[in-house]
């Protein structure tokens, strides 16, 4: 299949009662500010072209962000943070991500999740993330002709993708490389296809954000980094 019908499936995964249960409470409930929206309220989908050389890869959607908007990082702070960098390196077509159909797209860069439907206090479990790996392992290895880099947000994300790397087609060293910020290690592929360069980065949550542990000038530094080592 393509990743367009990969895609088309997701939307439709109800495999963890927990989170479905909360993305629909959500949608459901709605923050105060967003009370006209229609809340998209199922799994959001990986967003960039089918051929991208770059992956990024976060943790799980916003419960009023991407729960929201039905696309990755849009609508909320962190996604501010993430597409005002890719703007200013070229990755995306405008600094800003608000609603599906804002015209905004990415150039080279595909924007995924190891966890694709919000959970409560923005923390799956470990049984979620083993349940959604799936996905994002078969996401990967559509992208695979194409994928040169990975930047992952976040020690859970650096859990969560290797495995997926693994089942994706590259070969994870053991033991396996430890997540910080600014850390970059290369995974030959299992067979003979193109290696994949990965990038450790901390997550853009306000959390990291608002305290400045990430400023604009380190994601900038770590995605250029990482567009660089894929050609873009
Ligand atoms: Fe399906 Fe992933 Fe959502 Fe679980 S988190 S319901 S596996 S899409």
């Amino acid at each position: 299949g393509t990743l367009a019908e990969l895609d088309e499936r997701l939307v439709h995964c109800r495999a963890c009662p927990r989170l479905v249960q909360w993305r629909e409470e959500a949608a459901r409930t709605k923050r105060r500010s967003f009370a006209d929206w229609d809340y998209w309220g199922r799994p959001v989908p990986g967003f960039g072209p089918p051929d991208a050389a770059v992956a990024i890869v976060g943790l799980a959607p916003a419960a009023h962000g991407a729960n929201r908007t039905g696309r990755m990082f849009t609508g909320d702070r962190s996604g501010d943070f993430l597409y005002a960098a890719l703007y200013d390196l070229g990755l995306a077509s405008q600094p800003t991500a608000t609603h599906l159909g804002d015209g905004l797209e990415l150039r080279g860069v595909r924007i995924t999740s190891p966890v694709h439907c919000a959970p409560p206090a923005n923390r799956p479990t470990p049984e979620e993330r083993d349940t959604c790996r799936s996905w994002l392992a078969g996401e990967l290895r559509l992208l695979r002709p194409t994928l040169r880099a990975a930047v992952v947000l976040g020690a859970f994300g650096w859990q969560a993708v290797m495995p997926a790397l693994a089942e994706g087609g590259w070969a994870v060293p053991r033991p396996r490389p430890v997540f910080a910020h600014g850390t970059r290690t290369t995974l030959p592929a299992a067979d003979d296809g193109a290696p994949l360069t990965l990038f450790g980065c901390y997550h853009v949550s306000q959390q990291n954000t608002f305290t400045g542990r990430l400023t604009p000038a380190m994601l900038r530094e770590v995605l250029g980094e990482a567009a660089r080592a894929a050609g873009l």
